[in-house]
């Protein structure tokens, strides 16, 4: 059906290559690319499939980009490089006449801040060139905005109460350890906490509200209240919602690690100087962090992401659960990956798929919630991401 390129070739693009490799009859031809061609290399020869094409690009680089898209002419990119590298990739897909999807919003590099308005201010540029771009498809944001939707067109007239629960009941065996980008996710944790109610943003401190929250399968576990970029996009695609949040488990030993991390300035993203060099901490504190890449082996436990709503159906009000448990150890068994990158990357191939069947293809800037979730959740239960529902249960929220 379609040629695809892959840009990003960590834990996450690792997953995307498996999978999208998985499903030749949709995706006919493959490229995966990164800033570093040798792992592009090593994932290729672990999916023992060598007609897949690599290449080394540099993704902050438009003039490289259009390069490499205009010799490969991919119908669709797959953007799992890091959030730094959205707008560029954007701007080259406008270049070159590709189509678009990722699973972060822009961020710049020297402020921690999530927003999607400089990648919806693509939107009519993306209309006029007839190309679609998908935003936030991986799991949270991606799947959290597909179960929402699902619910808002099966379950509610109205859906009110939106909470979307994220879990990690793994256990990788090491002291501390990031599951996917440490730079990003701690960036993404520091942060001020914020959730929407009637109407307003109301701020937090960093995980100042928390509370203990049962998942599935696992049992109760502290849950924190984060600030996450899909409730953006959710508030304003389903004006009904009074209230959205977004928590997170966290183990103690984890968090005392981060508030040590913080204290000691090894958070911090501006630039400071080292020897008569400029290094940022916290690009510093990556390089010597566990890889997440490699914590898959040893990785024991499952991780369980839903959405809890509560709303009005035929004038009465409903509680609904929908939610997916994954096995770190099965993802890694299927991918060489662990849970966190084989959620994320399994609903990123899902998009694309999603797109090159022309299911989800319309010119402009989309979430994942402006379009049908039906034949998405259908695939979700092929690919390896089933879900489950609760009908009227206790949301605890
Ligand atoms: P990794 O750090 O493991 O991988 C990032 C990859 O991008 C690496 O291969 C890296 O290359 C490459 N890269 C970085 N900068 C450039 C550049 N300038 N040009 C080309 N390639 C570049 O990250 P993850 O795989 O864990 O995460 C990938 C994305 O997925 C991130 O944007 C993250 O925010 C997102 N994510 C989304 C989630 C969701 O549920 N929606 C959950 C988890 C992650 P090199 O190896 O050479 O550094």
């Amino acid at each position: 059906m379609g040629k695809v390129l892959i840009i990003g070739a960590g834990g996450v693009g690792t997953v995307v290559a498996h999978k999208v490799a998985q499903n030749p009859d949709v995706f006919t031809e493959i490229m995966i690319a990164s800033r570093t061609k040798s792992k592009c290399d090593a994932v290729v020869k672990a999916i023992g499939n060598p007609a897949i094409k690599t290449a080394r690009v540099d993704a902050d680089n438009v003039d490289e980009l259009t390069a490499l898209f205009d010799s490969f002419k991919p119908d669709i990119v797959i953007n799992v490089a890091l959030p730094y590298q959205d707008l560029t990739i954007m701007e080259a897909c406008l270049k070159s006449g590709v189509s678009y999807l990722d699973t972060a919003n822009y961020e710049p590099k020297d402020v921690a801040h999530f927003e999607y308005s400089w990648q919806w201010a693509y939107k009519k540029r993306f209309e006029d060139a007839g190309l679609t771009a998908i935003l936030g498809c991986g799991f949270d944001p991606g799947v959290s905005g597909v179960y929402t939707a699902y619910a808002a067109k099966h379950h509610f007239d109205e859906i009110q109460y939106l909470d979307i629960v994220d879990c990690n009941a793994g256990n990788h065996h090491k002291a501390f350890a990031t599951n996917f980008n440490p730079e990003i996710n701690i960036r993404e944790i520091t942060q001020n906490g914020r959730y929407y109610e009637n109407g307003q943003w109301v701020t937090t401190k960093p995980l100042e509200i928390h509370k203990a929250l049962t998942y599935p399968n696992i049992g109760p576990r502290d849950s924190y209240l984060l600030y996450h970029e899909e409730l953006e996009s959710l508030v304003k695609n389903y004006p009904t919602i009074k209230r959205a949040r977004f928590w997170m488990t966290f183990g103690q030993e984890y968090l005392t690690h981060l508030r040590v991390i913080q204290n000691i300035g090894m958070a911090r993203i501006d630039e400071v100087d080292y020897n008569g060099m400029k290094i940022v901490p916290l690009q510093f504190l990556k390089a010597v962090l566990p890889n997440p890449q490699d914590l898959g082996e040893n990785y024991e436990g499952e991780t369980s992401i839903g959405c809890r709503i509560r709303g009005l159906k035929d004038g009465k009000e409903h509680t609904y659960y929908v939610y997916n448990n994954c096995s770190h150890q099965a993802a890694y068994k299927e991918t060489g990956m662990q849970g966190v990158s084989y959620t994320t990357g399994v609903p990123a191939m899902i998009g694309a798929m999603m797109y090159l069947k022309g299911l989800w293809k319309r010119p402009g800037v989309w979430n994942v919630e402006e379009f049908d979730p039906d034949p998405f959740m259908e695939q979700l239960n092929k690919q390896g991401l089933p879900w489950h529902e609760v009908f009227d249960g206790d949301l605890e929220v």
